[in-house]
């Protein structure tokens, strides 16, 4: 009979309980045991929702107070030295210890789980690296389900995912090489859970969606060929991507069962059941990754087939990977148009579906669940606000002139060395200055209704003009208007543009206790006026230094929204683009003079598969130079990224052809640029020389060195100092200190080069 299951139920809860006990258990008002009877109270919670829901198959071990990766180096006693974890087992302070860091030992790395918007903690591996088993939550977390009368699959993270995602100590050390000496542990928790009553348990490996080395498919045969066997039946678990050349070894390895995601690749189905499996198989024909309703006709189709072929007692019906990306609970959307509530569904919802669908399979009666999916999905194929016949016909209309700027750079650059007021070695910011605790307070005051227009408007004036005379005072060269007005680079636009709309509790969890509630995308995007013209236009009028207008580029809006899964993203990319390029030349006929497109989230975007990498970055910087092209060649355009491996996406950086592109360099000691020089990069660059992630104010002298190592990589006359990113999350006082310090810098070296003449 055909199983509903689950592979992941969001942690924070539906009004976000978990963020706010995290929250105040680290600022010492909850203690350690409140915030334990919390968490569990949440599990018992989730858990009798899935049982409620018709799931079949409940997960354990899929919450957890940080994060799964962290949990999963807790679990093999893999806690780096500088947090000296005293006795056997590694508590949930040494877990936040390791997340967060203290005053003695920085916090171990955070970075993107897989193609999420999700941040893992890195695990390090050092050189003999020992391992034991350090929490025995996998198997607690089970027993506590089972007390509660839910009989749980717990799910671990897989032993080769989690050390393909390490990060070697020293060098010379291979994550992968821990492979062996972690398979004991794995085998222990193993056998306890079956001691504890579990029959099959959830194994993730994501990593077999992704291009493996030789090195890691030795790893997972070696390393499921053990614990395949060892004890409770294994459903290995693949997602955010099909199994493509991976797929003959994830059928060779000697596992009870096999979890495939049939919404990013629906196609490998026919693949599996041709090759011919006695594995179960689970079907994720349920988006985990967005938010929309399903299509339960389609997906019935699919698992009907399965069923027929390989037998509906061998497959289980499930989400396509853990509902931990989307939001937990529609209903909480009161506010939502009714209509576009129609087309959604959160997690809640999710595994309604997924027991339909399981129902419908197992020939019980679900006639009315597939009657409201087919009308919803007929209501949103036709809507009047979805689809604007002008919007697509403007897109279908674009040609490749639009994607080009009028001159190539250098007369570009001539040009706005004439009109541009600027020294050798110009000085600028990225765009945010401080959201203090006033900015916060106005906003959230002017919400309320307690602040009106005209009073919150006036405070926004005084605080833009305020922060041009700073910068005038500084003697910084390239100002900015500081972004007051802004609640979210992404959805301060996304609630001007058409096609739009926004949740009121769709949080999803971003790192630990921090929650992002993305734009939802879902029709054809417009701009009906101009969204940043007004502010721009007010901070220039104060000031005879050029002001930057400031924008987000279309691949960042479209990577930080759920996007709408009825036309491909690069469609929706461009619409968005249009939209901005509209305001770039609206900002250039309200005379600004230098226009800067943020995109710190292009680089996020590129697909797990190496093969698939090229039409991404195809299209993506195609959207930005859609964005960027309509305006003479006076007009300087910048643009920002906040990361610092640019070595595999460089030659896409060059196309976009902005006319300066800030980057965060300063923690890579500007080794990053080294690339930037090896490929000949030919515009201007700004590296960050100031790491803004602290309250730290650098010397002069290591802002000087900085500078220098970038001016020996690039030449004097494309080089930019600012710091790494946005100042909106600094202090004034470390503000106004480091931007000192950093015109200081510029001033050295531009009196060096006067010297040399
Ligand atoms: N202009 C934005 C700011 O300064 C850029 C933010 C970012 O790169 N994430 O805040
Ligand atoms: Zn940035």
């Amino acid at each position: 009979m055909a199983k509903a299951a689950n592979l992941g139920f969001p942690r924070i809860g539906a009004r976000r309980e978990l963020k706010r006990a995290l929250d105040a258990h680290w600022a010492g008002r909850l203690s350690a045991a409140e915030l334990a009877a919390e968490a569990a109270g949440l599990r018992a919670r989730h858990w009798q929702a899935q049982k409620a829901a018709g799931i079949d198959v409940i997960p354990s071990n899929d919450f957890s107070l940080y994060d799964h990766v962290l949990d999963t180096t807790a679990m093999l006693g893999a806690v780096p030295a500088r947090f000296d974890a005293a006795g056997e087992r590694v508590n949930p302070e040494t877990c936040f210890a390791m997340a967060r860091g203290t005053a003695e030992a920085p916090a171990m790395e955070m970075t993107k789980w897989f193609d999420t918007n999700y941040h893992y903690i890195v695990p390090e591996i050092a050189h003999g690296q020992q391992f034991q088993l350090a929490s025995p939550k996998p198997v607690e977390e089970f027993l506590e389900a089972q007390a509660l009368g839910v009989h749980t699959r717990p799910v671990l993270l897989g032993p080769v995912t989690w050390a393909a995602l390490g990060k070697a100590r020293e060098t010379g050390v291979d994550p992968l090489a821990a492979v062996p000496a972690i398979l004991p542990i794995y085998e222990q928790v193993l056998l306890r859970l079956a001691a504890a009553g579990a029959d099959w348990v959830q194994i993730d490996e994501p990593i077999l969606v992704t291009d493996l080395s030789d090195d890691q498919r030795r790893a997972l045969a070696s390393a499921y060929g053990r614990l395949g066997r060892a004890g409770p039946k294994v459903m290995l678990a693949t997602y955010f991507g099909g199994l493509g050349d991976n797929l003959a070894l994830a059928l060779g390895l000697p596992v009870a069962g096999l979890h495939l995601d049939l919404v990013r690749d629906p196609a490998q189905l026919g693949r599996v059941l041709a090759a011919g499996t006695d594995k179960v198989l689970s079907l994720g024909l349920i988006d985990g990754r967005n938010v929309w309703r399903a299509d339960l006709s389609a997906a019935h189709a699919m698992a009907e087939a399965a069923a027929r072929l390989h037998g509906g007692d061998r497959i289980e019906i499930a989400p396509s990977c853990s509902l931990l990306h989307v939001p937990v609970d529609l209903d909480a959307e009161e506010t939502l148009e009714a209509d576009l509530r129609e087309w959604l569904a959160f997690a809640h919802q999710k595994l309604a579906e997924v027991a339909t669908l399981a129902r419908a399979i197992r020939g019980e009666d679900a006639a009315e669940a597939f009657r409201a999916s087919d009308s919803a999905k007929a209501a949103r194929a036709a809507s009047r606000r979805i689809h604007d016949p002008a919007v697509a016909a403007r897109a279908a209309g674009v040609t490749a002139a639009d994607l080009c700027r009028a001159s190539v750079f250098c007369d570009r650059q001539h040009a706005q060395a004439e009109s541009l007021p600027l020294p050798l070695f110009p000085t600028t910011t990225i765009g945010s200055f401080p959201q203090t605790a006033e900015v916060r307070h106005a906003r959230a005051e002017h919400r309320r209704g307690t602040l009106d227009d005209a009073g919150y408007e006036a405070f926004l004036k005084a605080e833009t003009a305020a922060c041009i005379r700073r910068q005038e005072a500084l003697g910084l060269d390239m100002l900015v208007h500081g972004e007051f007005e802004r609640n979210d680079m992404v959805e301060y636009f996304g609630e001007r543009l058409a096609g739009f709309a926004f949740t009121r509790m769709g949080w999803v969890q971003s790192y630990g206790s921090r929650c992002v509630k993305p734009p939802l995308i879902f029709g054809d995007v417009s701009r009906p006026e101009p969204m940043t013209v007004d502010w721009a236009r007010f901070a220039q009028s104060l000031t005879e230094r050029p002001v930057k207008g400031m924008l987000t580029g279309p691949v960042t809006i479209l990577q930080w929204s759920f996007v709408r899964d009825d036309q491909p993203r690069s469609e929706t990319c461009r619409q968005i683009a249009l939209a901005i390029r509209d305001e770039v030349a609206d900002l250039e006929g309200a005379g600004v003079r230098a226009i800067q497109i943020d995109e710190p989230a292009l680089r996020e975007g590129l697909p797990l598969r190496r093969a698939e990498r090229e039409a991404y970055l195809s299209w993506a910087v195609d959207s930005f130079r859609l964005a960027a092209s309509p305006v003479r060649d006076e007009t300087q355009i910048h643009t920002h990224m906040c990361y610092s491996e640019f070595n595999d996406i460089m030659p896409a950086i060059a196309t976009l052809d902005a006319d300066v592109i800030s980057i965060e360099a300063s923690r890579s000691d500007m080794e990053l640029l080294r690339v930037f020089g090896e490929v000949g990069y030919p515009n201007a660059i700004g590296p960050g020389i100031w790491d803004i992630h602290s309250p730290r104010v650098p010397p002069l002298a290591e802002m000087t060195a900085l500078l220098a190592r970038a001016a020996e990589v690039i030449p004097a006359e494309r080089l930019w100092v600012n710091p790494d990113c946005g100042l909106k999350t600094r202090g004034w006082p470390e503000v106004e200190a480091s931007l000192k310090t950093l015109v200081a810098a510029a001033q050295g070296l531009r009196q060096q080069a006067l010297a040399a003449e």
